[in-house]
């Protein structure tokens, strides 16, 4: 047996949303996946400094379980579930202008007590790979309160002014992907977009892994 045999025999690989057995690790089974995958624009995202934000599937079920179970539970192994759907996102060539990729972060506190920043998982090796760069020097500067627990009109109050960006500035050549897990109402994404715009980021746009908006 192969080492890869073996390992397969080992761990053998399971769905991320239902641990139902699939053929590779990383692989959805096709009932979550028809369940889960919806790449598309999202609507009204296109607002502030932010050109659109896509989202590749819709945040219930197997997909939401899966980011609880990265975020939450520590289970690591799950980035690699978003990577497959990373892959499978069906316009690659928006990519073909982004010069730069930077997560909307999580605060210092916050990636000291889990150890990790889910979005630089997600993200950031797939398109290290691609040829585009991590931008550091975005950073939460301010503890804001779960954005889920909170009405329409009170998270843009509860997010504004929490970003700070201190890294190098951008070139009016740049064009930024900004990326994160989830999108709600899009105030934390238009909120980093609104400081990176000050940093003078002309074009952005956003990719999340799930969003609850159509
Ligand atoms: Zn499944």
């Amino acid at each position: 047996m192969k080492p890869a045999s073996w390992l397969r025999f080992l761990y053998p690989p399971h769905c991320p949303g239902c641990q139902a057995a699939v053929r590779a690790h990383g692989v959805w089974c096709a009932d979550c996946y028809a369940t889960i995958w919806h790449p598309r624009l999202i609507r009204g995202s296109r607002k502030g400094c932010l050109d659109g934000c896509y989202a590749l599937g819709d945040y219930r079920g197997p997909l939401r379980q899966a980011l609880i179970d990265l975020k939450f539970y520590g289970k690591l192994s799950q980035a690699a579930a978003f990577t497959r759907l990373l892959e499978e996102f069906p316009w690659p060539e928006r990519w073909c202008r982004v010069t730069t990729v930077l997560g909307v972060p999580i605060s210092a506190q916050r990636k000291k007590e889990r150890g990790f920043d889910q979005t630089e998982e997600i993200f950031r090796e797939f398109f290290r790979l691609r040829g585009i760069g991590w931008r550091e020097g975005l950073r939460k500067v301010r503890h804001t309160l779960p954005q889920s627990g909170l009405q329409r009109a009170e998270r843009a109050a509860n997010i504004k002014h929490s970003f700070a960006y201190e890294g190098v500035l951008f070139s009016p050549y740049d064009t930024v992907l900004l990326v994160d897990d989830i999108y709600t109402t899009g105030c934390t994404m238009r909120e980093a977009a609104r400081v990176l715009h000050r940093a003078g980021a002309g074009r952005m746009v956003g990719l999340v892994i799930a969003s609850g908006a159509d």
